[in-house]
């Protein structure tokens, strides 16, 4: 077990991040699976990972999908999402990083946050501003023109599958982006919008390793925009990073709001 975290030893670091936020109004955080693995949701790789355990899903995964749409989604509703990695995402809840995280925003200090993570606990919290580059597990997608709806939201019918796009007839499947399912374009072109016009970048509960959201801090750091890396372990980043605050996002981030908010009073509009 690693030793637990302690706030007050990076006292100064976390006055710095305050300062940096405090001047911020458009910061855009990269947010990945460390945040959810403080809601109790297994990561993929890593020591205890899923995929480490049992071994990595098929890469075809998208292949499989596009060669018989029908067909994935007739086994779909048949066999619905019941392994333990689904169970976990359905019992998890949002935590103090992703409720803080949230009121960055209202604050008018975060404008867009880019996660890796599928399980919907940024919106969950309260987080309006997103692009989920890997997609979201409780969304569908329309292949061709990529409009998005929430599932709940879209009726399926059973003896017309694969349902299809109320806007262009295109194909409807999962959100979350299979194995071999390119990034959507859109959710790219996104992420290189905001990061083009961001005025500080958070890298949070990431290794920041895997592109191309990778990519993204870099792209902002070429620009000379401050950096701030919260994750429990070293990254590439942290040699570069302007700031690096070495816990967990559900402690360090209440901490850091906590301190902004008797900075800015109400808040301010951005
Ligand atoms: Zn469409």
């Amino acid at each position: 077990m690693p030793d637990p975290f302690n706030l007050e030893a990076h006292a100064d670091a976390i006055d710095l991040v305050v300062g940096m936020l405090e001047r911020t109004s458009h910061a855009v955080v990269l947010a990945g699976a460390g945040m959810s693995k403080e809601s109790g949701i297994p990561t993929f790789r890593g020591e205890d990972g899923l995929w480490t355990k049992h071994g990595e899903p098929p890469l075809n995964q998208f292949e499989t999908f596009a060669s018989d749409p029908g067909r994935w989604w007739e086994r779909r509703l048949e066999e619905g999402r019941n392994d333990s990695f689904s169970q976990s995402i359905e019992a998890s809840q949002p935590n103090a990083g992703h409720v803080a995280l949230a009121e960055l925003e209202t604050l008018g200090v975060v404008g867009h946050l880019i996660t890796q993570n599928i399980d919907d606990l940024h919106r969950r919290a309260g987080q309006t501003s997103i692009t989920e580059i890997h997609g979201n597990r409780y969304w569908l997608r329309c292949m061709t023109c990529e409009m998005r709806w929430p599932r709940e939201e879209f009726p399926i019918e059973e003896d017309a599958l694969p349902p299809t796009c109320t806007q262009c007839g295109g194909i409807v499947k999962s959100d979350t982006v299979m194995f071999g399912e390119p990034i959507p374009p859109t959710a790219l072109r996104r992420c290189a919008e905001e990061t083009a016009i961001a005025d500080c970048f958070l890298t949070i509960g990431t290794s920041a390793v895997v592109y191309p959201a990778a990519q993204f801090p870099v792209d902002a750091l070429r620009r000379g925009v401050p950096l701030i890396e919260i994750n429990p372990e070293p990254t590439p980043l942290t040699e570069v990073a302007t700031a690096v605050i070495p816990g967990p996002s559900g402690e360090v981030l209440p901490s850091i709001v906590e301190r902004l908010r008797d900075r800015l009073g109400g808040g301010r509009t951005s």
